[in-house]
């Protein structure tokens, strides 16, 4: 599932990520330079606690479906 966008540092193209995998450490890659964004261990522990809370945040919003 794509849910996020993140702009290519090299090219500024929205590079389409999954969240998700993006914590487990998967790589994704840019569509029009193919540079490859991903996290590095270190930097994971402290973006997965960031999308916890955003998590939390959307469980706490109204949803309309
Ligand atoms: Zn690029």
């Amino acid at each position: 599932m794509i849910d996020q966008y993140i702009p290519c540092p090299v090219c500024k193209t929205q590079i389409p990520i999954d969240l998700h995998l993006l914590v487990q450490g998967v790589q994704f890659s840019c569509p029009n330079c193919q540079a490859a964004i991903g996290l590095s261990a270190e930097s994971r522990p402290i973006v997965n606690e960031a999308v916890d809370n955003f998590e939390k945040l959307k469980r706490l919003s109204p949803q309309k479906e």
